[in-house]
This record gives C-alpha cells, sequence and structure tokens, in this order.
C-alpha cells in the first residue's frame, strides 16, 4: 500500500488525515485476515517515528525519509515524490526478489510512486484516488481555492497507468471513465465500509434488532459519558474543517432555526469535533468568528479529534449528523453516523448519496442554502416519529457497509490485476 501524504497511524479529523487514512487502516487490517501480508509506505513526518511499526498482524507501517521531518503541505508534496520513490524502491531491493505481488496507491501522489514502481518491479499497480481534483473544482466553496494543474496533469496519468482503479461509489467510476478517460472495464466499484463493532447503537450487546427505546436509552448512556445534558436538541458535525466540509453552513442553518423559534435557544446546542485541515489553518478561528457574529457562540462548542470509539459517543448522543459538504467522494462520517442509529441531514452530493438513502436514513438537502438545511433540521427536530423512524432506518443502511465486503471487493480487483483472463467480471 502506498499512502505518501498522510500516515495510517495518525488519528483522522485533523490536516491531511480523514476518510483515506481509515480506509486504508481498516482495509489493510482485513486483507490480513484474509491471508495477505500488507505494508504501508508513509512519508515520516517527524525523526522520532520507528522506521516500522507494526499496525495490526500481518500488517507492517513503513516511514519513508522523503523531505523535512514536518508536516508539509500537501501541495508542496510533489517536491518530495523522488526521494518518497527512490526510498520505496530501496527498501525493496532489501527483501528477496519478487517480495510484493502489487501495488494499492491511495490518493494521485502515491498514484506517482506506483507509476514507477510497478514498472521496476513488474508488478500491477491498483489505484484508488480518493478525491478527483476535476470533480472538486466543480463544486469549491467560497473561498477555497481550485486544485493547481499539476495535480490535475498527475491525476490523469496515474489514471492512464494503473493496471486497475477503484472508484467508491458508481458516480466515480462515470467521472473517472467520463472526465479522465479511463477505460471502463478498468473501473471497479467497491464501496468503503463501516467497523459495525465501534460504530452501533450503546449499550447492545452486537447484532440483534433494535427494539423500540434502544436508540433513545443509547443517546442518554453517550450523553452521560460526554458530561453532555440528558435533555436537549444536539445538532453534530464530525470531520476536518475546512470550506469543502462546510461547518459553517451548520451554524447558519442553527441561527435560522432560533429565529424562526427563539424558546429553542434553551434547549440547541451544535458540537463540532475535528481540527483545521488544508493551507489556510486560520479556519476553525473562523467558524468561532462565525459563531460569535451569528449570536450563538454560546450554542456551539468545539471538540478536538477524537478517536473512533468516543465518536461513536458523539454520534449517539446526536440528534441530527450534518454533513453539509460542497462534495465528498464517499463520506464516511455519514455511515458511521448511522451505524450509531443517528438519522443524517446531508448534502445531495457525491458519495453522499449512496451512503445516505433520502427519506429512509436520513435527510437529504439539494443545494448549499442554509434555509433549506435549517428546513430540514426543523422537520426532523419536531418530529419524534420521523426521527426514530430514520434512526431505524440509518442503522439498517449502514448494516449494509462492512468493510470486509469491502476487502473482498478489493481482492476480486486485486485477482483481475493480477490475472486479468481468469476473473470473471
Ligand atoms: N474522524 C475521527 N475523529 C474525528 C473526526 C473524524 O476519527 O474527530 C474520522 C471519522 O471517523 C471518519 C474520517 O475521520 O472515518 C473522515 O472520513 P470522511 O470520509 O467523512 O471525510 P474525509 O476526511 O475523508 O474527507
Amino acid at each position: 500500500m502506498l499512502s505518501m501524504h498522510t500516515s495510517p497511524l495518525e488519528q483522522p479529523g485533523t490536516g491531511d488525515a480523514g476518510g483515506l487514512n481509515v480506509y486504508v487502516v481498516e482495509l489493510s487490517r482485513q486483507l490480513a485476515r484474509h491471508g495477505v501480508e500488507v505494508e504501508v509506505f508513509t512519508r515520516a513526518v517527524s525523526s522520532r517515528v520507528p522506521a516500522t511499526a507494526q499496525l495490526a498482524p500481518g500488517v507492517t507501517v513503513r516511514h519513508v525519509d522523503a523531505g523535512p521531518f514536518e508536516e508539509v503541505r500537501r501541495e508542496d508534496l510533489p517536491a518530495w515524490l523522488c526521494a518518497f520513490t527512490a526510498d520505496v524502491l530501496r527498501t525493496e531491493a532489501g527483501h528477496e526478489p519478487g517480495w510484493f505481488d502489487l501495488i494499492h496507491s491511495h490518493y494521485w501522489l502515491s498514484g506517482q510512486v506506483a507509476r514507477a514502481a510497478a514498472r521496476r518491479w513488474a508488478v500491477p499497480f491498483v489505484h484508488t484516488s480518493h478525491t478527483l481534483a476535476k470533480v472538486k473544482n466543480d463544486a469549491l466553496a467560497v473561498g477555497d481555492r481550485p486544485e493547481p494543474a499539476g495535480r490535475l496533469h498527475g491525476e490523469q496519468e496515474v489514471v492512464a497507468d494503473a493496471t486497475r482503479l477503484i472508484a467508491s461509489t458508481a458516480e466515480e467510476r462515470a467521472h473517472l471513465i467520463g472526465l479522465y478517460g479511463a477505460a471502463p472495464d478498468r473501473v471497479d466499484v467497491v464501496a468503503p465500509g463501516v467497523d459495525l463493532t465501534v460504530f452501533r447503537p450503546g449499550g447492545r450487546g452486537g447484532g440483534g434488532p433494535v427494539r423500540p427505546g434502544d436508540i433513545a436509552a443509547s443517546r442518554a448512556r453517550s450523553r452521560l459519558r460526554l458530561g453532555l445534558e440528558a435533555d436537549g436538541e444536539l445538532l453534530l458535525f464530525v470531520g476536518r474543517i475546512q470550506p469543502l466540509k462546510a461547518p459553517d453552513i451548520l451554524l447558519h442553518a442553527t441561527a435560522e432555526l432560533l429565529r424562526r423559534d427563539p424558546s429553542r435557544r434553551a434547549r440547541l446546542s451544535v458540537a463540532v469535533v475535528g481540527g483545521p485541515s488544508g493551507a489556510g489553518l486560520e479556519q476553525p478561528d473562523a467558524l468561532v468568528k462565525l459563531a460569535a457574529d451569528l449570536g450563538i457562540s454560546d450554542l456551539v462548542r468545539f471538540q478536538p479529534p477524537a478517536p473512533q470509539p468516543e465518536l461513536a459517543h458523539w454520534y449517539r448522543a446526536a440528534d441530527a449528523v450534518v454533513v453539509p459538504s460542497h462534495s465528498e467522494s464517499f463520506g464516511l462520517v455519514a455511515l458511521e453516523a448511522q451505524a450509531c442509529g443517528t438519522p443524517v441531514v446531508a448534502a445531495a452530493v457525491g458519495g453522499l448519496r449512496t451512503a445516505v438513502a433520502d427519506g429512509v436514513s436520513g435527510l437529504l438537502v439539494p443545494g448549499h442554502d442554509p434555509l433549506r438545511y435549517a428546513d430540514a433540521l426543523d422537520r426532523l427536530l419536531r418530529q419524534p416519529r420521523l426521527r426514530a423512524r430514520l434512526a431505524a432506518g440509518a442503522i439498517e443502511r449502514a448494516a449494509g457497509f462492512g468493510w470486509s465486503a469491502t476487502a473482498r471487493g478489493v481482492l476480486h480487483s486485486y485477482q483481475h490485476a493480477l490475472h486479468p483472463t481468469a476473473v470473471a467480471v
């Protein structure tokens, strides 16, 4: 596995660490369970990290010396591609010949490394884009910067050279074919997953149907655990704080909810869990300022990125999780929230349309007008029966996405890459 720009050992939810990290961790673990030994190469961001670390049985993380021992902005990382590639090749040379059967690269930077390594080792490479610059550039938030031409070009090269491409949704597959010219017979669709042992309604011993009252009891327990008020309405945003994820829409929608019903102030609160991301790391401050400008500072709490078991408590504690992203290749947060039995109010964009079944497991909102989010949240908060129905639908929806299914799909793609003529499509 190649994950140059972010390590699977990092805490997701801030900087460059997010869904890709979770994907690499969970997929690697599952592959190891299927008997596939995995080595993940990532850039060392500190001189203190060991050369290798064991992520799980059968999964080794290799820290590659390339560039300074510090966080490097993503747009500056192409300067270190050669050094990274050289170190990957050097490591392989220390193994017995033919050590790696296949390369799986994540994000276009790693795809560039894969292009060189695959040629040298004469092995196939499978690539997952995670995000596509052309799609992102078509849906920029106000104030967001377009992805540079270098990335567009680099992505194009990776798509052209990859033995197979893995898309998270049929829509991403269509983008790879339509926007990047990928050959349709080389693109597989494999949905990412959710760890259903971590993300589930609390207090239940795993599995079994959800009984009436389970969700309310789970919410109460998690609120207690987090030190939150037992009563009251809680809206939650989880993820990296950046314009693309649009947490500002949630704040505007909250102000609108208060405008419509000032008595709500006594019971409504908002939590934002996650840290700054992107070149302009000022974003969380901008959000704090926005809350102040909207007169809702007292209702909004900002929480640092949380490990997933704690995050599960936040999901359970919330009445709704809001995912107003401008673009989203999948949106693991939406899946995780649903797995915990919490309805999602999400933008009807990208993978969120796959993750959330509109009117069944949550509500999809067209566009990014905060008033529309306020409408959806208003409905949800005012109608406990709707909330209960969506909560049950959410659990059912998420149950269809496990990482073991992802690993099976990915393994099928690997088989196809290794033995192109032997695999039935
Ligand atoms: N995440 C986390 N702790 C946090 C915030 C986020 O572990 O405080 C994880 C979350 O569980 C999810 C991932 O970060 O798996 C975010 O993935 P998503 O696909 O929603 O967004 P991305 O970061 O890939 O844009």
